[in-house]
């Protein structure tokens, strides 16, 4: 174990892939809403580990499943039958309201898995010979494997990485324009030339890493509609959005609209260990065969147990009903900040982003650092925007205390 923030970062530095950029601060302990780095100093966490967190560091009753759990059995592999895993399907569909599941690691994994689902349910039902297309839009962000990036329109996601995989596109196949997300009409062209190609939409009901994007009022509701019109899978990822994060159990519950496919990940497991799950009707699900699809991992006892319990959490401390009135009470306490270093303060719930004007070349980024000084760990998203998403267990005075280090931050800026 690195024994100070110092040695922690120069070992990572020599020896691991330079795949990322943290913020300088080295975590070696969590608990709640609080994480302490090795010197002992302790920080408010307000990025959840992407929202993975939502229900605090090291939940006990999650925990106290993962040990439990632990040391009676581990993994079976699907090869057979475990004793977890019916029931926690059972538990986890109930909970969303869908008819069946299919369990992943990553959200990565689970999204690779919609994509398939819905490339093989149109292959079934809509006459498609490995020429359906999966739709997604502008400033997507749904993971780093190959078939999510064929979609994505990020330059830092794609250069150097193709060739791409066909018809997995946020472009318009005819004009080659870019499908833009909140505006209807450019999903609507697509549709209107080749609906009867493609299998599936893919969206995410807020564009997190593009910047906590919230689309206007009405324009998922627009696309669901085209997508019934032209008989094409409405995908949902909810991986960071939903699990009570956005005020709703899935934000896509605003537009009051019922995703035939919808994906978690992130915080169905708290950040314990990696769960996610691709959700959906009986119809759309048995379109896969045994052996056509799977992971090792995938629906692990350990998993399960995990699950469960993190989903009990959610339900028992009301995380919900917490992330919508703190979510209000906080987005109203930002924009009080007279300064005029704030651009915008927007969000839903408790996943919420201040954009900041840069000022003499200062970046979102020295912001950040300004926070951490303070005991606030957030992490800038482009330049320009820092997401602030703290675990959905705050207090109200937590949360004031917190409003209090990023005004005094702004104002040394
Ligand atoms: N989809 C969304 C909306 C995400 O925010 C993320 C991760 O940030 C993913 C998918 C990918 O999840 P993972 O990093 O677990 O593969």
């Amino acid at each position: 174990i690195a024994a100070t923030s110092k040695t922690a970062i120069e070992l990572e530095d020599a020896y691991g892939a330079h795949n990322y950029h943290p913020l300088p601060v080295v975590i070696s302990r969590g608990e709640g809403v609080h994480v302490w780095d090795p010197e002992g100093k302790r920080y408010y966490d307000f990025l959840s580990a992407y929202s993975a967190v939502n229900q605090g560091h090291c939940h006990p009753h999650i925990v106290k499943a993962l040990t439990e759990q632990a040391s009676r059995l581990c993994l079976s592999s699907r090869a057979f039958y475990n004793d977890r895993l019916g029931a926690a399907e059972r538990f986890i569909t109930e909970f969303f309201g869908y008819e069946m599941m299919l369990p992943m690691n990553t959200g990565a994994e689970a999204v690779e898995t919609a994509i398939k689902l819905a490339r093989k349910w149109g292959h079934i039902h809509k006459g498609l010979n490995d020429d359906g297309y999966v739709i997604g839009v502008e400033g997507n962000f749904h993971g780093r494997t190959m078939g999510i990036i064929s979609m994505s329109t990020d330059p830092d996601c794609r250069n150097g990485f193709g060739p791409f995989i066909p018809n997995i596109t946020a472009v318009n196949p005819d004009t080659g324009a870019k499908i833009r997300y909140n505006h209807a009409e450019d999903l609507e062209a697509v549709l209107k030339a080749h609906g009867d190609k493609v299998a599936g939409f893919l969206v995410e009901p807020i564009q997190g890493e593009a910047g906590i994007k919230v689309p206007e009022p009405g324009y998922l509701k627009r696309c669901y509609d085209l997508c019934k019109q032209y008989n094409v899978l409405f995908i949902c990822d909810e991986i960071q959005t939903g699990i009570a994060r956005t005020g709703t159990l899935l934000a896509i519950e605003h537009e009051q609209i019922r995703p035939d496919i919808v994906i978690l990940g992130k915080a169905l497991s708290g950040g314990v260990y990696p769960v996610s799950a691709v959700l959906s009707s009986r119809e759309v699900m048995l379109s896969i065969k045994p052996g056509e699809h799977g992971s090792t991992y995938g629906g692990n006892p350990l998993a399960c147990a995990v699950a469960v319990a993190a989903l009990e959490v959610v339900r028992d401390e009301k995380l919900t009903e917490r992330a919508q009135s703190l979510g209000e009470r906080f987005r109203e306490a930002l924009r009080k900040i007279d300064s005029p270093l704030i651009k915008d303060v927007r969000g839903r719930g408790l996943l919420n982003a201040i954009e900041v004007n840069p000022v003499a070349g200062k970046t979102a980024w020295d912001l950040c650092l300004l926070l951490r000084d303070r005991g606030l760990l957030a992490k800038p998203t482009h330049d320009t925007i820092i997401r602030l998403a703290p675990p959905l267990t705050i207090t109200a005075e937590q949360l004031d205390e917190c409003t209090d280090i990023i005004v005094k931050a702004v104002a040394d800026y």
